[in-house]
C-alpha cells in the first residue's frame, strides 16, 4: 500500500445541534466565533490539542488533498484555518495544485471571510446547504434560511467563475418527514439554478439519541415510505443525469472536472490521515476512531505523547481487508475488479480461485435483477435500482465474507 496523500482534520464546534445529527460535535451557542467571540477560548485550546496532534503524527510524502470537516469549520477565523493548513505542510509538506476542501455552513460566513479563506489557502468548498424551503430548513433545526443559502451560492459560484476557488459543492438532504415528489423536484431544480457543479445527497437516517428519533417514538415523523423513496432516488439520478453530472459515487454527483478527490480517495481503499476528536484516520488500512468528547480526547492525546498508535505506523498496522474494500468500492460509479482487489490485499491465485467464486454464485441472483452490472471481472451498482438496493448486495458480501475461514479473512501486512 502506498503511503497517504490524503488529510482529514475534524473541527467540532457547531452553533447549535441540528435535530438529525449524531456527529461528534461541541456547541458553542449561536453567537459563538473563532475570532475572541462567545466559544473562542474553547476553540483556542482545541486548535493547540489539534496542531500538537498532527505534530506527533508520523511523517509521509506531501499531501494531495486537505479536507477540514466538521461541525462546522467555518467557524475558525481564516488566520486559524491558515495556520492548520501550516501545520499540514510543516508536517507532510502539500503538492502544489493539492484539492484543499473547507466544509462551510451558510449562517457562519460572508463574501469577505470567503475571501479570506481563499487567501488562506482553500480553493474547495462544501456548503452545508440542506434544503432551499424555510419551513424544512426549521424541521432540521438549521439556523440559516433559503436567502442566506441562495446568497452564499452566489458568492461560490461567482469566486469559481472567477478562478478563485477550483470547485465547490452543495449538500442537500432527501427523504425528509413529509416530502413529496413535486417538493423534491423543486429541490433539485434550485439546485441546478445556483450552478453547483457538485451535489452531495443524503437520505436522512434518523440516529438513536437525536431530536428525530425522539419525534419519531411519538409517531411525529411522517418519513416517505418505501415506493416514495425509491421514486425520490430514481428521479434524482434522471434529473441530475439529464443535467450533465455524474452519479460517481451512491450520495455523490458531478459535473465534468468537479468530482471530489478527496472523497474518491476513501473509497478507492487508499490511505489518509485524520485528526481531530471524532476522527478516522487510516494511514495503511487499519482504522483508528478518536474518542467523540474534549475530555477524551484530552485524554487520548496525553497518551499519544507516551506512543503513537500503531495504526499510524507502516510496519505495525494491520491492512485494509478485502470485505471493507469491496463495501467501500462498491459505493463507487465503476464499482470493483475482483480479482485486483483480492490480489492487492495479497490473495494467493490458489485462494482467489477458490473462494472469489463462491461470492460470484451469492451475486448471481442481485444480477440476474440487474442490481448488479458486470463487465469482465468489475462488478458494479446499476444506477439507480442497484445504488437503491445496494444493502441486498452488501448483505451477500458480508455473509460470504463470514463464511470464510480464519487464516483467509486475516489483514496481511499493508
Ligand atoms: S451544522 Fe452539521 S455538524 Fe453541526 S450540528 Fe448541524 S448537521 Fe451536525
Amino acid at each position: 500500500m502506498s503511503a497517504p496523500r490524503t488529510a482529514y482534520v475534524h473541527i467540532p464546534f457547531c452553533h447549535r445541534r441540528c435535530f438529525y445529527c449524531d456527529f461528534a460535535v461541541v456547541p458553542l451557542g449561536d453567537k459563538a466565533g473563532g475570532g475572541g467571540g462567545p466559544g473562542s477560548a474553547s476553540i483556542d485550546s482545541y486548535l493547540e490539542q489539534l496542531h500538537a496532534e498532527i505534530a506527533l503524527s508520523p511523517k509521509g510524502p506531501p499531501l494531495a488533498t486537505v479536507y477540514i470537516g466538521g461541525g462546522t469549520p467555518s467557524l475558525l477565523t481564516p488566520e486559524q484555518i491558515h495556520a492548520l493548513l501550516n501545520r499540514l505542510c510543516r508536517q507532510f509538506g502539500v503538492q502544489a495544485g493539492a484539492e484543499i476542501t473547507l466544509e462551510m455552513d451558510p449562517a457562519s460566513f460572508d463574501q469577505h471571510d470567503l475571501q479570506a479563506l481563499i487567501a488562506a489557502g482553500i480553493n474547495r468548498v462544501s456548503l452545508g446547504g440542506q434544503s432551499f424551503d424555510d419551513g424544512v430548513l426549521e424541521t432540521l433545526g438549521r439556523r440559516h434560511r433559503s436567502d442566506a443559502l441562495m446568497q452564499c451560492c452566489r458568492w461560490l459560484a461567482q469566486a469559481c467563475h472567477e478562478g478563485e476557488l477550483r470547485s465547490w459543492s452543495l449538500d442537500l438532504i432527501r427523504n425528509l418527514p413529509n416530502q413529496t415528489l413535486e417538493g423534491w423536484c423543486e429541490q433539485l431544480e434550485q439546485a441546478l439554478a445556483v450552478a453547483a457543479p457538485h451535489l452531495s445527497i443524503y437520505d436522512l437516517q434518523v440516529e438513536p439519541g437525536t431530536v428525530f428519533a425522539w419525534r419519531q417514538q411519538r409517531g411525529e415523523l411522517p418519513l416517505p415510505d418505501d415506493d416514495l423513496a425509491a421514486d425520490l432516488m430514481a428521479s434524482t439520478s434522471q434529473r441530475l443525469r439529464r443535467a450533465g453530472f455524474c452519479r460517481y459515487e451512491i450520495s455523490n454527483y458531478a459535473r465534468p472536472g468537479h468530482a471530489s478527490r478527496h472523497n474518491r480517495v476513501y473509497w478507492s481503499g487508499a490511505g489518509w490521515w485524520g485528526f481531530g476528536l471524532g476522527a478516522t484516520s487510516a494511514p495503511w488500512g487499519e482504522r483508528l476512531a478518536r474518542p467523540r468528547t474534549r475530555e477524551a480526547y484530552g485524554l487520548w492525546l496525553t497518551d499519544q505523547h507516551q506512543a503513537v498508535h500503531p495504526s499510524l505506523h507502516r510496519q505495525s498496522a494491520a491492512a485494509l481487508p478485502l470485505d471493507d474494500r469491496l463495501l467501500v468500492g462498491l459505493r463507487r460509479h465503476e464499482g470493483v475488479h475482483l480479482l485486483d482487489q483480492a490480489r492487492a490485499c495479497g490473495w494467493d491465485e490458489r485462494s482467489c480461485n477458490r473462494y472469489l467464486p463462491a461470492l460470484e454464485r451469492r451475486w448471481t441472483k442481485a444480477l440476474q435483477q440487474r442490481l448488479l452490472l458486470q463487465e469482465g471481472g468489475r462488478w458494479r451498482l446499476s444506477d439507480p435500482e442497484g445504488m437503491a438496493l445496494s444493502n441486498q448486495v452488501l448483505v451477500e458480501l458480508m455473509c460470504w465474507w463470514e463464511s470464510l475461514p480464519a487464516d483467509v479473512v486475516r489483514s496481511p501486512s499493508p
